[in-house]
C-alpha cells in the first residue's frame, strides 16, 4: 500500500487543489491514497473522502499550535487547542498520532519540537524542505530515538502529490497503520523544485532578507 501521508486541499488557504484533482493524480501516480493535512480544517478530508470513494483518505490535521505546526494523523474530528501540550493531548485522546511535520528545516519547524513529550513520530522525508540534510537529519533522529517514520509530498497543487510516500505491506487502513507503528515499512520519494519551497515560505523569505539588509 503507498500512502502520501502529507497531502493539502483547497481547504487550506495556501493550496488550490480541488478534492477531484486530488483523486485523479492519486490513480494517476499509482498511490493507493493519501492522508489529507489541511491546516486546521478536517473539511477537504470529508470532500476528497466522499469524491475518492475507491481510494484511501486517511483523516488528518496539520495544526497550528502557538509554537509551530503538529500533525495529528488517524483523528476522527478537528483539533479545537492551540497550545502544543494540549494539541497533542486531544490527538492521543482520538487515538491519533502525534507527528512532527518537516522537522529540521529552519524555516517551517517547531521550534523546541524536540522536547515535546508524546511525539510519536517525525516525517522523515517532506518533498518541499529545500535542503537533502533535513531529510537526513530526520531521518537519522528517528532510528536513534525510535519514533515513527513517515513521509509526504506537503502538496499543495496536484502536481506535487505522490512526491513522497509510504509504502507498507497492507490491505486496509488498520494493517497500514500497525505497519507504520511497527517500522515495517518504505520510505520513496524524492525533493520538489526549490520554487515550491520559496513560493510557499515567499512572506518569511523576504521578512528573513529585509532584516539582512537592514
Ligand atoms: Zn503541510
Amino acid at each position: 500500500m503507498k500512502i502520501d501521508m502529507h497531502v493539502h486541499t483547497e481547504f487550506s488557504k495556501d493550496s488550490t487543489t480541488s478534492p477531484e484533482e486530488i483523486v485523479k493524480r492519486v490513480k494517476k501516480k499509482g498511490l493507493d491514497g493519501i492522508v489529507v493535512t489541511d491546516h486546521d480544517t478536517m473539511e477537504g478530508v470529508r470532500e476528497v473522502q466522499k469524491i475518492g470513494s475507491d481510494i484511501i483518505v486517511i483523516p488528518g490535521m496539520e495544526v497550528t499550535t502557538t509554537e509551530g505546526e503538529l500533525l495529528g494523523i488517524f483523528i476522527k474530528e478537528e483539533i479545537e487547542s492551540e497550545g502544543p501540550e494540549d494539541v497533542i493531548e486531544e490527538i492521543k485522546e482520538q487515538n491519533g498520532l502525534v507527528v512532527v511535520p518537516h522537522p529540521f528545516d529552519p524555516l517551517r519547524s517547531f521550534s523546541g519540537w524536540e522536547s515535546l513529550k508524546d511525539i510519536d513520530g517525525i516525517e522523515v522525508l517532506n518533498s518541499r524542505n529545500l535542503f537533502r540534510g533535513m531529510n537526513r537529519r530526520a531521518e537519522k533522529y528517528a532510528e536513534e530515538k525510535d519514533v515513527i517514520r513517515t513521509a509526504g509530498s506537503d502538496a499543495h497543487t496536484a502536481w506535487e502529490i505522490g512526491k513522497a510516500f509510504v509504502e507498507a505491506e497492507a490491505d486496509n487502513v488498520k494493517e497500514f497503520r500497525r505497519r507504520l507503528e511497527k517500522g515495517e515499512l518504505e520510505i520513496h520519494g524524492v525533493r520538489s523544485s526549490p520554487l515550491s519551497y520559496i513560493l510557499g515560505n515567499f512572506k518569511k523569505i523576504t521578512h528573513l532578507i529585509g532584516k539582512v539588509m537592514g
